[in-house]
C-alpha cells in the first residue's frame, strides 16, 4: 500500500504478504532472495511492487542486512547499467531522484526518513541490534554531515514491526537492556515476563538527535499480531515484506 504523506515528491510503499506469486511459506509477495524462495518469483514480486509506485522502470538498491549500524550513501553510479543492486549494511541514503531504496523486514522496524528541505531520502533497518547500535541516529547524522540536513526538517515513518504486545525476551536480552540507562526505557515488565518496546526507543532516538516528535509517524500494526505481514517470531520460515521509497524529480 502506498503510504500517504505530505510531500508530493516522496513516494513509498509498505508491502504486506498479498498480491504476489510466491507459494508455500512465502505466500505470496515475498521480496527477499535470501530466504530460500524462487529467484524468479522474488524478482517478479519486486516488479509488482515497483509498478505500484507508478514507476516500473525504477532501478532498485537493496541491502544484505546484517544488524549493523552501517549506513551507505548511494547514487546512480552504483548501478552500472543494472536494474537491481545489493549493498551490505542496514541503512541507505541518497540525494538521487528516481532511485528506489528498499528495506526488508519480518518483525524488525523498517523506517523511511526524508529531508523535506534538502530532498534527501533514507531507509533504515532497525531491529533489536540496530536499536542497540543506534542506527537511526547514525543515519540522521550521516544525512547532516554529507548533505547539510537539519534534523528539524526531517519527516519519518516507521512501518509495521513487532510491538511490545508480542516481543517477549529472555534474560540474556533484557539484562543487557536493563544495564543501560537509555535502553532500559524500552523494557516493559509484566509479572515474570519482559517485553521490548523498540518503537519507544526509536521515538526517543529521533527526538534526542533533534527530530520533531510530530514529524515521526508510526504505523499502528504489529507484524506478529497481524497475519497480513510476515513475522519471523510467529513463522520462523517466512518471506519478507518491505518499505520501498523513491523521490520523484521536481
Ligand atoms: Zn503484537
Amino acid at each position: 500500500m502506498l503510504i500517504e504523506n505530505p510531500y508530493a515528491e516522496l513516494k513509498f510503499i509498505l508491502s504486506n504478504r498479498f498480491g504476489g506469486v510466491s507459494v508455500g511459506e512465502f505466500d505470496s509477495l515475498n521480496v527477499a532472495y535470501h530466504v530460500g524462495d524462487s529467484k524468479e518469483n522474488v524478482y517478479y514480486n519486486r516488479q509488482i511492487l515497483l509498478s505500484k509506485l507508478e514507476s516500473e522502470k525504477l532501478p532498485l538498491v537493496f541491502m544484505n542486512q546484517i544488524h549493523s549500524n552501517e549506513v551507505i550513501c548511494v547514487d546512480k553510479t552504483i548501478l552500472q547499467g543494472r536494474q537491481e543492486v545489493e549493498v551490505q549494511g542496514d541503512a541507505l541514503i541518497t540525494n538521487c531522484p528516481e532511485l528506489a531504496l528498499m528495506v526488508m523486514v519480518a518483525d524488525c522496524n523498517p523506517i523511511v526518513i526524508y529531508d523535506t528541505k534538502c530532498r534527501i531520502l533514507g531507509v533504515v533497518h532497525a531491529g533489536r541490534r540496530g536499536v542497540e547500535l543506534q542506527i537511526l541516529t547514525k543515519t540522521i547524522q550521516k544525512m547532516c554531515n554529507l548533505f547539510g540536513s537539519q534534523p528539524s526538517d526531517l519527516y519519518g515513518y516507521i512501518g509495521a514491526s513487532i510491538r511490545v504486545c508480542c516481543y517477549e525476551v529472555q534474560e540474556d536480552v533484557y539484562s543487557v537492556f536493563l544495564q543501560n540507562e537509555y535502553l532500559a526505557m524500552g523494557v516493559v515488565q509484566q509479572g515474570e515476563k519482559y517485553f521490548l518496546d523498540l518503537v519507544r526507543l526509536l521515538q526517543m532516538e529521533w527526538c534526542r538527535v533533534g527530530g520533531l516528535e510530530s514529524a515521526l509517524h508510526i504505523c499502528p500494526i504489529c507484524s506478529s499480531c497481524c497475519t497480513d505481514f510476515y513475522s519471523y517470531r510467529r513463522e520462523r520460515n517466512c518471506g519478507r515484506f518491505c518499505l520501498v521509497a523513491f523521490l520523484k524529480p521536481c
